[in-house]
């Protein structure tokens, strides 16, 4: 099968509210072009380099998620173009995006990363740190970054129940902290939660973002 018709099957798939990013990390300019061809607008990278390159040569009707462990030192090569970023993690992060954010004069969307799954190695703030920052005083003076939803990934696992467990826990903390710090305010709209191997059980869930990489592109090559 190729892009194209890998795409079809996962477009029939997922309902209409829920958006599709095509994680596209490590693959070359022809496979995202290939994407984009088929109606794809979206794409997902996770190393600041190989994503300011491809936005370089692609067109530039493109949305650029940034989806990876993001480097303070990095954010202001991305911060004119990139339209969603994914993965904030610290209030540093947060404050650094909103410095690079003003000197391009925009404002730029983000998503606060969870950490939902068992393993300690994937990247996240905890129910409490989120509350802290979002209840900060130095939070409510960031003019130049919008949160507009969460962000986490499940325990790469075989065990349904678990993963299930994870996206509804993800779920619940959404809706607690809609309620508590974003009452009536409608761009908090975002669950980004999903992958490959787990997306159909995030949109049962409640995702309303999945992340598909190697189901759309194929495995990735590391070397
Ligand atoms: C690579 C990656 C994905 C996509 O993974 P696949 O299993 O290839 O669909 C999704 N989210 C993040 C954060 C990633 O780094």
């Amino acid at each position: 099968m190729n892009i194209r018709s890998r795409l079809q099957k996962i477009e029939e798939s997922i309902p209409e509210n829920v958006t599709l990013v095509a994680v596209s990390k490590t693959k070359p300019i022809e496979d995202l072009q290939e994407a984009y061809d088929a109606g794809i607008r979206i794409f997902g990278e996770n190393k600041v380099q190989e994503m300011c390159h491809k936005q370089e040569v692609l067109p530039k009707d493109i949305a650029w998620h940034m989806i990876g462990h993001l480097q303070s030192n990095k954010v202001k090569y991305i911060a004119p173009f990139v339209s969603l970023i994914h993965s904030v993690d610290s209030f540093k992060i947060l404050s650094t995006i909103n410095k690079e954010a003003k000197k391009c004069d925009r404002v730029i969307d983000v998503l606060l990363q969870m950490h939902i799954a068992e393993e300690e190695t994937k990247f996240g703030l905890t129910p409490k740190e989120v509350e802290e920052i979002l209840s900060s005083d130095q939070f409510k003076a960031l003019e130049h970054v919008r949160v507009v939803g969460l962000m986490g990934m499940a325990t790469n696992s075989s065990d349904q129940e678990k993963v299930k467990q994870e996206f509804s826990t993800l779920h619940d903390i959404f809706e607690h902290l809609e309620k508590t710090f974003f009452p009536n305010l409608s761009y908090f709209n975002t669950i980004s939660m999903g992958m490959s191997s787990d997306y159909p059980l995030a949109i049962e869930c409640g995702s309303t973002m999945v992340r598909i990489g190697s189901t759309i592109f194929g495995q990735r090559n590391y070397n």
